[in-house]
């Protein structure tokens, strides 16, 4: 691995916001995509946002024009479809670590991800149809998508179970002659009424008498015009209509799709979603990372702007904000280094071998975010709450990637039962310990009259007697 050693550039932004080890293991090329994806949402993401609302208000369900633009453009200098890792063939080659360090810098505007082909969902889809489908699938959808031609949408939550845990995912899928035949409801997954969704990437129940649950599901391509399928709504986040992408509430009525849309064969759904979640995940907590990065830009500035000063000091003369300015630093810097730990963990052992720390990052960032984007409001009062600042959107990112991807209580669980998994290495480590302090005891002569001995505090394991 070749080292980074540019002193002065390792004192620029977004350089400087890296640990020494995380330089070391930045090869040049890297280095130079980082340098381009900071100047392209620099000058032209973060500057065009009002411009992108006021297009997006004009026509909600339509792709902005200047999105458009933005992704020719952003396309015809090399900054696209970035994020694949470079275990696949389709991959412009960056580790998980390089990418995580663009991913961060994507985050500072909401949209910018999407201008070069690495949002979500449609990176977690991309990676989903590299891995698992077969050549004739990958002409028709993965080439598509990979040009930026259409979008699609990953389908398996439901508003009738409990699909977190996706064994219970319920919406039926029959085989009917030469077609699947899918029944079912679902929630989320980008909304119809924008013309450039194309495909819906659905899980569903195929064999529910399986006496093997991990066998039962299977993953089905369904092409968005499909007789039966029906957006019957738009879901809002927290209010937020997020057009025109959105958040579809669907039914599935009788839909038919032909055999040869089925990813890697029947029953084989949760070899798919195991691999499709691990990167998705990182890439959003960096993202957020990048929208809290802005967050705190924002209150940095209100810190010395001369229209607010209350009892005729600025807000940032106040002790109370200066501590907030200190804490939420050491908080984004501590989640940078989670989460860089995990996409280099990803790269040294696997996306496998990473689910702690995988776990970690979906825990921790979206909590914490959300925890420095208040703050961030509260020091902004009457006008953070407000479409004066993105602070309110950023928020409700922030909020809902802890429900996005699996609600953190299920990683929790997740974290917890592994933990659990570590009793009996410790317990015995323990007894050692109580062994041989019942040793020394003797040794040195701390044994009571009656031959028992006294301890001060009770071992949490029974020594040997
Ligand atoms: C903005 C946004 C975008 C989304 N995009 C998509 C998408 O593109 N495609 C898609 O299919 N879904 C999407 N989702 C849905 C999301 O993935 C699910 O909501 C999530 O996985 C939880 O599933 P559920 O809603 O069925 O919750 P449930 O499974 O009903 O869980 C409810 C609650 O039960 C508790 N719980 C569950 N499991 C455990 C556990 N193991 N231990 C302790 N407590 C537990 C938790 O408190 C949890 O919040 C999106 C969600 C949001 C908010």
């Amino acid at each position: 691995m070749a080292s980074y050693n540019n002193a002065q550039l390792a004192d620029q932004i977004p350089f400087n916001r890296y640990p020494p080890w995380v330089l070391s293991k930045l090869r040049p090329q890297a280095v130079d995509l980082i340098q381009r994806v900071y100047r392209w949402v620099e000058t032209e993401c973060i500057p065009a946002e009002q411009i992108m609302k006021a297009q997006v208000a004009e026509n909600r369900w339509k792709t902005a024009p200047l999105m458009h633009e933005l992704r020719k453009k952003a396309k015809a200098q090399g900054l696209w479809n970035i994020f694949l890792p470079n275990h696949f063939k389709e991959s412009p080659g960056l580790t998980n670590l390089e990418y995580a360090c663009c991913a961060e810098i994507m985050g500072q505007t909401y949209w910018a991800a999407q201008t070069m082909n690495c949002h979500a969902p449609e990176t977690g889809n991309m990676e989903l149809l590299a891995k698992y489908c077969t050549d004739a699938q990958k002409e028709k959808w993965l080439r598509p998508l990979m040009n930026g031609d259409f979008s699609s949408a990953y389908s398996m939550t439901e508003p009738d179970k409990a699909t977190s845990d996706a064994t219970n995912v319920s919406c039926r899928i029959t085989r009917d002659g030469d077609d699947y035949v899918i029944n079912g409801r679902k929630l989320y997954g980008n909304a119809l009424w924008n013309e450039e969704m194309k495909l819906y990437i659905l899980m569903g129940c195929s064999d529910p008498g399986n006496p093997d649950v991990w066998k039962r599901h299977t993953m089905l391509l369904v092409p968005s015009n499909s007789k039966g399928l029906t957006m019957r709504r738009n879901l809002t986040i927290m209010g937020y209509d997020h057009a025109p992408e959105g958040h579809g509430e669907y039914t599935y009525n009788n839909v038919r799709v032909p055999k040869e849309n089925v990813i890697l064969g029947e029953g084989r759904a949760f070899e798919i979603a195991q691999g499709r979640l691990g990167p998705g995940r990182i890439h959003h907590c960096m993202r957020l990372i990048g929208q809290c990065e802005r967050a705190y830009e924002l209150a940095l500035l209100r810190c010395k702007d001369p229209r607010k000063q209350p009892r005729g000091k600025y807000i940032g003369q106040f002790d109370s904000n200066i501590e907030r300015l200190a804490t939420m630093r050491l908080e984004i810097d501590a989640l940078r280094l989670v989460v860089l730990n995990a996409a280099d963990t990803m790269d040294a052992k696997g996306n496998k071998a990473g689910r702690y720390v995988i776990a970690q990052s979906k825990i921790l960032v979206p909590e914490t975010a959300a925890k420095i984007v208040d703050t961030c409001m509260q020091m902004y009062a009457g006008q953070g709450l407000t479409q004066h600042t993105p602070l309110p959107e950023i928020w409700t990112y922030a909020r809902f990637v802890r429900v996005a991807d699996g609600p953190d209580a299920a990683h929790r669980h997740q974290v917890g039962r592994d933990q659990l998994k570590l009793h009996e290495a410790t317990r015995k480590r323990h007894e050692a310990y109580a062994d041989k302090a019942r040793e020394l005891r003797k040794i040195w002569d701390l044994e009571t009259s009656d031959g028992e001995l006294d301890w001060e505090y009770v071992p949490p394991v029974a020594p040997k007697l």
